[in-house]
């Protein structure tokens, strides 16, 4: 039985809700104020989750507020395959300005998961080939399409079998995973993915990669120059296209705009969502016009997609992470978190490793036998909660606790984060 019909359960009491959802920490969000959220009797909470990597510019930012506010009393939804409006026509000018050269038409959906099966949908059209592959530990999203490109933990894929079928699996880089440095990580990769295109899922029957420039859910291991160098060498030779799934990197997360900026990604098709539009629901993916041309009518659509409130929240959101400078702060303020957490697992044997990009940090729980260990992970998350941090775990066993405040977080804030959890562990 899921987790979530439970929690959608009419008088459960919220102690047993948590328990049920094994992540929750109980706390009962009444408003957010910047990287603060308060409960319903206003208790103060240090927000390092940022409704897992969304509020990029803070709670209730307020020209975000404004924009929305002002959007919502003049049109709230127009269906844009009937008409057009001026937030989504505006938001594909601006979009473009950010985005990598020669990726102009854009495609607007709901959720991350939407847009991966929009992505999925042009790569098999565009190339009229059937076949996907994916890297291990990648998280997708969890309709059934995404969830069947989704490989960072069985409890996204079990349960609702037959998945999509024409998936392949190829492993990621991770050198925490092989024990490996991150050069034969590398190598191994490369040759294993060759080895999946020899005799799995040959060019001729393969329309796209998919990839993470950092694997989120899986565990916050960032992917490296030279491994999508491969990929985008092998997408060439071959006519494959490469998906870059920037879901949970994109705007700023990762300190440069797109995650994929730090090893030169270049993709076919750029998947984004989270950090678009401050919190209100909206994804896109962006192609090239040649490729974009070849979706037929009709085939990429939605009724809500490119909603005329998210898409203001989006121009409202993109202004202040240009004014506020909030790509250099994630960046600044990440290599400040990520210093004072590295302090903290020196001091703890069971914190193994620190890394991540900018503001999404991870630290890696393992047992005395070097064991993944959710356990401790699970505690720690649970205690910082206590203390007033909320934080999140990933990884395939959740052995990962991660950090993922809102970009325009200050450094005090910060330091604050860093004692409480220095105090939790
Ligand atoms: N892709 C990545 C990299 C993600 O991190 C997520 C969500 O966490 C998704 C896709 C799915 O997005 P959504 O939950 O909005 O469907």
């Amino acid at each position: 039985m899921s987790t979530i019909y439970q929690l959608m359960r009419k008088g459960k009491p919220v102690a047993e809700l948590s328990q049920v959802l094994k992540q929750a920490t109980g706390v009962i969000a009444a408003r957010g104020e910047g990287v603060f959220l308060y409960d319903e009797d206003d208790r103060r909470y240090l927000d390092f989750t940022a409704g897992i990597g969304v509020t990029s510019t803070g709670h209730c930012h307020p020209r975000v507020v404004a924009a929305a506010q002002r959007q919502v009393g003049t049109l709230i939804h127009a269906q844009y395959t009937t008409v057009l409006h001026r937030p989504l026509l505006d938001l594909v000018e601006r979009l473009g300005e950010v985005l990598p050269q020669g990726l102009d038409r854009m495609f607007f959906a709901n959720s991350g998961s939407e847009a991966i099966e929009a992505a999925l949908r042009l790569s098999r059209q565009a190339t009229g080939r059937p076949n996907v592959i994916v890297f291990h530990g990648g998280f997708h999203g969890r309709t059934v399409a995404a969830a069947s490109l989704t490989t960072s933990g069985t409890k996204f894929r079990s349960g609702f079998s037959p998945l999509m079928a024409g998936v392949h699996v190829s492993p990621f880089p991770d050198p925490g995973h092989f024990g490996w440095p991150v050069e034969q990580a590398t190598d191994f990769a490369l040759a294993q993915l060759d080895y999946v295109l020899q005799t799995l899922s040959t060019p001729a029957d393969t329309a796209a990669f998919f990839v993470e420039p950092v694997l989120g859910e899986g565990g916050y291991v960032p992917a490296n120059e030279r491994f999508l160098a491969g990929l985008r060498e092998r997408a060439d030779e071959h006519g494959i296209l490469l998906v870059v799934d920037e879901v949970q990197t994109g705007f700023g997360r990762t300190g440069k705009f797109w995650g994929g900026d730090h090893f030169n990604a270049r993709p076919d098709i750029l998947v984004t969502a989270k950090g678009l539009a401050s919190g209100f629901p909206l994804s896109a993916i962006a192609a090239s016009s040649a490729l974009m041309e070849k979706a037929w009518p009709g085939s990429q659509g939605g009724t809500y997609g490119a909603n005329a409130v998210a898409c203001a929240a989006a121009l409202a959101t993109l202004d202040v992470i240009q004014d506020e400078h909030l790509v250099e702060n994630s960046a600044e303020r990440g290599a400040q978190l990520k210093q004072a957490l590295q302090l903290v697992a020196d001091k703890h044997e069971q914190i193994t490793d620190v890394r991540g990009l900018g503001l999404m940090i991870g630290n890696e729980f393992r047992d005395a036998a070097g064991k993944p260990d959710p356990i401790t992970a699970a505690a720690a998350q649970q205690e910082a909660a206590r203390r007033g941090l909320l934080l999140l775990t990933c990884g395939a066993w959740s052995q990962v606790v991660r950090f993922i405040p809102a970009l325009v977080v200050d450094a005090d804030q910060i330091d604050e984060a860093a004692d409480l959890w220095a105090d939790t562990v």
